[in-house]
């Protein structure tokens, strides 16, 4: 039973009139109305005229259907629809679709339908074949191949790539799930789909990066590290820990600990550096310093740089930087140094030859015409002692300059390589005599007194031409700056070690520091006229270093002015 009011009778009464005035059935109309119990009703009426057999209209017949659960059931549908469709079409990386079990779209999102544009340039509607879209790309197959896993009841979640080529290959998280109808059987397949694109290419740059940079420090062998100072403990790249040469599970980086790789006369400096330096006073650092490699005790030289970090209250937190292997750049720069050193000396060489060959070849010669052609002159009549004194001069200056054209050959001679070591087994005893038949005349004449303390039966393994240089000029040296009254002695003796030290003694003139501190270079020039106003090149003691070297031993001098001078040389011990 139902209760219309007043103005619901007036509505009912016209839409009669219309049935009746139309002649025929109609439409629904819904009315709203109220139950007997007060509820709302809604109602769907079909009106009807009904005629009798003679064709008069005798009333109408209404039929009216309580619409209101049906109506309820159906907004109930439609929110549900509209909050589905919001929650699919709501995220921009998401595609959802469904399809039956032949692969028939029965939904699918905004997004779908765009991508399937994008990619395979398909316009998609409700009822296309999805297996049309793909043609003959090989992605059918695999999109078919998962379908028919969800057809058969399996729940995927895949990471795929699909996508034509040519256009744009996208990466995608897919998660098929079959569709059950209510009676367990399925009849189709959803699928929701993650674009990851970005994802996946952000991963893959970061890999690449990654790979980049860890490539990039194994070419340079450049590793980098960050100290933490508050955990006290430091990391270090894959790099660091080869140069460091330890390994990265067992080894333990604490900073401490980190001082025992650093070689030990390195690691005070570069504590106050990294302590003092960078971490109290904040400054870069930037240190060459030696390492010993934990791996093998190979001690390599590495090249560290780094900074302070501080947190937000100012404090330092760590250091962070990079250390590089430059052992070999070490090296090369050593040896670019060495050569330079050897240019600058060949350099000095060529000028000492050259100034010795114009001055110290010219004069002598110069004495030698003078004197021959005023004795070779029939007109000029010497008193014997003239000639005496004339041919004494003669005798001095042509020896003096012998000795230099000797020291001048023997020296060219090494200049050029050509000077081999040949070593002898010498009887130091008949060696000192020969030696000493050149070197008396010349001490007599200024009434100096050798002294040999040459050991009588010793032999020694050397080379006797580079030996008897060494000795003649060590020797006339000291002659040359001792003065008359003095004393020249030599000694040899063997040492523990088998090799053999001799000493040249004088009680000569001495050396000045100003001399002493430039001895045995070649580019610097020491020499001075002997005590007798002997001439001097400079040639003789270098000619003694390189050839005591060749020997593998050194040579040394040690001087008091005034009171004499000491020279000493090692032979070191050949084995036949
Ligand atoms: P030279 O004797 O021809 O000058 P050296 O190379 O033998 O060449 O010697 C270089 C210089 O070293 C000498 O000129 C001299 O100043 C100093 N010197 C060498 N030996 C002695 C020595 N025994 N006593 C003092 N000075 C010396």
């Amino acid at each position: 039973m139902i209760f219309l009011n007043g103005k619901w009778l007036m509505i009912i009464k016209k839409n009669d009139e219309i049935t009746i005035k139309k002649g025929n059935q109609s439409s629904n109309e819904e009315w709203v109305i109220f139950a007997e119990d007060g509820h709302k009703v809604l109602l769907d009426t079909i009106k009807t005229p009904m005629y009798n057999p003679s064709g008069e209209l005798i009333g109408i017949l209404g039929i009216a259907h309580d619409i209101t659960e049906r109506n309820k059931i159906l907004s109930q549908f439609e929110a549900t629809t509209t909050l589905l469709s919001a929650i699919i079409e709501s995220s921009p990386n998401v595609v959802v679709f469904a399809l039956d079990k032949n692969y028939h779209y029965l939904t699918f999102n905004k997004k779908h339908k765009e991508i399937i544009k994008m990619i395979w340039g398909k316009e998609i509607s409700v009822g296309t074949n999805m297996m049309d879209i793909f043609g003959n790309h090989p992605d059918k197959e695999k999109a078919k191949a998962n379908f028919d896993r969800a057809l058969a009841g399996e729940y995927l979640s895949i990471v795929e790539e699909y996508g034509d080529e040519e256009k744009t290959r996208q990466f995608w998280q897919d998660y098929y799930s079959p569709i059950y109808s209510s009676n367990g059987e399925i009849i189709g397949v959803t699928c929701f789909v993650l674009d990851i694109s970005e994802l996946k290419r952000a991963e893959a740059a970061l890999k690449e990066s990654e790979y980049f940079f860890k490539e990039s420090q194994h070419a340079a062998f450049i590793g980098s590290y960050k100290a933490d100072l508050l955990r006290k403990r430091w990391e270090s790249s894959e790099v660091l820990d080869q140069i460091f040469g330890i390994d990265k599970d067992l080894y333990q980086k604490t900073n401490d600990g980190f001082f025992d790789i650093v070689h030990p006369e390195d690691r005070g400096h570069l504590k106050i550096i990294l302590v003092e330096d960078s971490i109290n006073k904040r400054k870069p650092f930037n240190s060459e310093f030696r390492i010993v490699r934990k791996s093998d005790g190979v001690t390599r030289w590495v090249y560290g740089l780094g900074k302070v970090i501080a947190n937000d209250q100012g404090n330092v937190t760590s250091l962070i930087g990079t250390i590089m292997d430059i052992t070999e750049l070490k090296n090369a720069s050593e040896e670019l140094k060495a050569s330079e050193e050897q240019l600058r000396e060949l350099n000095a060489t060529k000028d000492k030859f050259f100034s010795i060959n114009a001055h110290d070849l010219r004069n002598p010669f110069s004495v030698v015409l003078g004197i021959s052609e005023i004795m070779a002159d029939k007109s000029v009549l010497f008193t014997m002692d003239e000639m005496r004194q004339n041919s004494e001069l003669l005798y001095k200056t042509a020896s003096s300059t012998y000795a230099l054209l000797e020291n001048l050959l023997e020296w060219s001679s090494l200049q050029r390589g050509i000077c081999k070591l040949k070593i002898e087994s010498i009887s130091l005893e008949k060696f000192i005599k020969n030696l000493n038949e050149s070197i008396s005349e010349i001490a007599l004449k200024k009434s100096i007194t050798l002294v040999n303390n040459i050991p009588q039966d010793a032999t020694i393994l050397a080379d006797p031409n580079m030996l008897h240089s060494i000795l003649r000029n060590l020797l006339t040296n000291a002659i040359k700056f001792t003065s008359s009254g003095g004393s020249v002695t030599i000694s040899a003796k063997m040492q523990s070690d088998n090799s053999f030290l001799f000493t040249v003694k004088d009680t000569g003139i001495g050396i000045p520091d100003s001399i002493m501190k430039n001895m045995f270079r070649i580019d610097i020039n020491i020499s001075r006229p002997g005590t007798s106003g002997e001439p001097s090149t400079g040639l003789g003691l270098i000619l003694c270093k390189e050839f005591v070297e060749k020997h593998g031993g050194s040579i040394w001098v040690e001087s008091e002015e005034g009171k004499g001078s000491t020279f000493s040389f090692t032979i070191p011990a050949f084995s036949d």
